[in-house]
């Protein structure tokens, strides 16, 4: 479906983001990789799924680099049809004793990035009337949590700059959506049991237990593979006009 196209996907050598990489190539399309971290391993499992593969160490704080990268997502596979931006980074902790450096990384990494991405791969996208923009959000996209102050603000922006992309390209073939997961077992969400397992002195186990139990009515991990079965379905026909959506994926976790 997504062949001689080309995805970049921010924050995609782990987690969510290398999850939703694969299945892009799976469907054909070229990829971009962004991330730190091993870069080599998340490389061969794309290049075995048959497609090219190339990654850009763009640092998601720094808006020049960010623009660099999707100038290379260009000069690399010849376009860019589908950027999926969705690096990101957690802090824990309440408002009086966050501190600031945190704060200002999270809004960079989190929000601030997708807007840089999005102002420069838009051009391109317009010009050949077809684009696929995906924001990974978060349920904390729709609702809070005490002690993420910065990653809460961060999602609700990225919820709100998803309308907005939307919207001022809803007459053209550029769609603009947001996933919003609720717990998915990466290392982002692996340092928050971790760290409740150690702060209750109890099992890694009954750590997890606890976490999926106090939010997440199906008591379940939401799947890297899931999530990117969605971004497949907003890159298809049928997802034509689907236009500013904040696609929750989260065992029930907003409905209640
Ligand atoms: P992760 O820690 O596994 O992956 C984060 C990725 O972002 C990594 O590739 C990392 O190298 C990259 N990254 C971090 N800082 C960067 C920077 N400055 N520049 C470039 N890349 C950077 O985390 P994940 O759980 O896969 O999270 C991915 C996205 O999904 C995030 O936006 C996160 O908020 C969101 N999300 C995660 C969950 C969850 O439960 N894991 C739930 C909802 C939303």
């Amino acid at each position: 479906m997504l062949k001689g196209k080309t995805a970049l996907v921010t924050g995609s050598t782990s987690g969510i983001g290398l999850g939703i990489a694969k299945a892009l190539a799976a469907q054909g399309a070229n990829i971009v990789l962004n991330g730190f971290g091993d870069v080599e391993g998340p490389k061969a499992e794309i290049a075995a799924l048959g497609v090219q593969v190339a990654y850009h160490g763009a640092d998601m704080t720094k808006p020049a680099e960010i623009e660099a990268m999707v100038a290379f997502a260009k000069e690399t596979f010849g376009s860019l049809d589908v950027l999926v931006n969705n690096a990101g980074i957690q802090h824990v902790a309440r408002i009086e004793n966050f501190p600031v450096e945190r704060w200002d990384a999270v809004i960079a990494i989190n929000l601030s990035s997708a807007f840089h991405a999005t102002r420069a791969a838009l051009p391109g996208m317009l010009a050949k009337n077809w684009g696929r923009i995906i924001n990974v959000a978060s349920v904390h996209g729709l609702v809070g949590s005490a002690e993420k102050s910065a990653y809460v603000a961060a999602k609700h922006g990225i919820v709100g700059l998803t309308k907005v992309t939307a919207l001022e390209n809803a007459t053209s073939g550029v769609t603009c959506n947001a996933i919003c997961p609720g717990w998915v077992l990466t290392p982002l969400v692996q340092k928050q049991v971790d760290a409740k397992a150690a702060a209750l002195g109890i099992t890694n186990e009954e750590a997890t237990g606890l976490l999926l139990g106090e939010k997440e009515p199906s008591k379940q991990f939401t799947s890297t593979d899931e999530l990117g079965a969605l971004a497949v379905f907003f890159c298809s026909p049928a997802g034509n006009n689907v236009r500013g959506v904040a696609w929750n994926m989260d065992g029930g976790w907003v409905a209640q």
